[in-house]
């Protein structure tokens, strides 16, 4: 009998994690994006599937740093103040969740989907023969102060309440896990249960390749719009039309662009972030991933060298890169460890989408039959493809999801 068919858009980590669910759960599975699987954000991010970054970043500790944050004084954050009126709305939101009740209620749900999708990551990657992508040492949150250490017990206490498994670690403790650090920093904290890759992008094209050895097919072509068409959802491309039965939307920060001509409007604000390469001076090695909390950085241990990569350049639409916070963090990072030489150029600059409650948008649109949505990951995509992808095969299905996601749906912005 032939397999119902599916079309998901967008060879992200999160559309190629759906194609495998639903390749896996019966459909024929045609995969599209217009460039090679995994070459925008799911290329160069840190690689971490962290267990330790459950925090959602509306946070009531923000509330005291509001003042140097909207000044752009911190490394963390930088807003683009050309499109602040555009995303005055998306800031209102997200500071109404500013508090501790609702810092907690969001984080239970990242916490659940973060660990229901490490698990899963752990089966693909043995399935794709990923194995030697893996790093299993954890990943090291690092204070210069012990002051900052302090204010953050807010996330310590959330870790507590939702099992993730840390220690405390002294300057001591943190030179016997890395030994090529530099002495500056006086506390850290491991979540040993971190797993970190090498390459996000070859372990996404393991996955892709996986998919295909299921029977799907990747297509490398450009979705211009789409339109409801009976039943049907019809694609238009540069010069054709197709007509696809079920539709799913990964298409990462710009998903909206094809959303919009249905009516809904854009809930996302983008959080651009931007990564460098350098290499390690001889002989020196970084172990697992290392988050330097007073600098704001990730230096991240890859195959081809250390990636730092920085935090948020909020922004709304595609704008010109601006790296300054990439220039701001590398001083710090060379100061923590030798590095040598960098390895590219220019910055690589990558766009999270993201929502006021830091959590994805996953489930079916709205106001349309057979179509789904699967974006908006933020900070947090590369980790949680593999639980989006179940999610999302088991809604096509007409089944529960594995978990209760409500918290999740489309239905609570459109
Ligand atoms: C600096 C940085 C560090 C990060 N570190 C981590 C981390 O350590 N751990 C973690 O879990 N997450 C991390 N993230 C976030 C993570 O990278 C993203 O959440 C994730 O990659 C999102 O995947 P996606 O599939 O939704 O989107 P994308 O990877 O952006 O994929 C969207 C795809 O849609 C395609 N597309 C768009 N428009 C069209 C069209 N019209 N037609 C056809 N195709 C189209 C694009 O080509 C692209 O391939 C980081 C992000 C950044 C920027």
């Amino acid at each position: 009998m032939k397999k119902p068919a599916v079309t998901v858009l967008g060879a992200g980590i999160v559309g190629i994690c759906c194609a495998i669910e639903l390749q896996r759960s019966g459909y024929q599975v045609d995969l599209i994006d217009r460039r090679e699987p995994a070459s925008e954000t799911s290329y160069g991010n840190a690689g971490i599937f962290s267990l330790g970054s459950i925090a959602p970043l509306a946070s009531p500790a923000l509330l005291s740093r509001l003042p140097g944050l909207a000044a752009n004084r911190y490394t963390d954050f930088r807003l683009h103040y050309p499109h602040f009126l555009q995303l005055l709305p998306w800031m209102l939101a997200f500071l109404k969740r500013c508090n501790r009740n609702t810092y907690f209620k969001d984080g239970e749900l990242i916490n659940r989907l973060t660990v229901a999708s490490v698990k899963a990551h752990q089966d693909l990657i043995k399935q794709s023969g990923a194995e030697h992508l893996a790093l299993h040492n954890g990943g090291l949150r690092l204070y210069r102060q012990e002051k900052t250490f302090e204010k953050d017990a807010l996330e310590r206490e959330l870790f507590r309440r939702y099992q993730v498994e840390y220690e405390v670690l002294d300057g001591e403790g943190i030179r016997k896990l890395e030994p090529d650090l530099n002495n500056r920093f006086v506390k850290g904290v491991w979540v040993n249960q971190t797993i970190s890759i090498k390459d996000p992008q070859a372990l996404c094209q393991h996955y892709a390749r996986y998919f295909e050895s299921l029977g799907g097919q990747i297509k490398q072509l450009e979705v211009k719009g789409i339109q409801q068409v009976g039943d049907c959802w019809q694609l238009q491309y540069e010069s054709s039309k197709l007509q696809t039965p079920k539709l799913v939307l990964c298409l990462g920060a710009w998903t909206p662009m094809l959303l919009k001509p249905l009516g809904y409007r854009n809930v996302i604000a983008i959080e651009r972030g931007y990564h460098s390469m350098l290499a390690p001076q001889p002989g020196k090695v970084l172990n697992r991933p290392i988050f330097d909390v007073d600098c704001n950085y990730v230096m991240a241990p890859m195959s081809a060298g250390l990636r730092v990569s920085t935090g948020s350049n909020l922004t709304y639409r595609e704008t010109k890169p601006t790296p300054k916070q990439i220039d701001q963090v590398l001083p710090h990072a060379r100061e923590a460890f030798p590095l040598g030489e960098a390895l590219i150029d220019e910055p690589w600059m990558g766009r999270r989408p993201s929502t006021p409650d830091s959590k994805p948008i996953i489930g079916p649109a709205p106001r349309h039959q057979n179509l789904w949505l699967a974006y908006a990951h933020a900070h947090m995509g590369l980790g949680m493809g593999p639980i989006t992808g179940q999610i999302i095969a088991s809604q096509v299905a007409g089944k529960a999801p594995p978990l209760d996601v409500a918290g999740c749906s489309p239905n609570r912005f459109f």
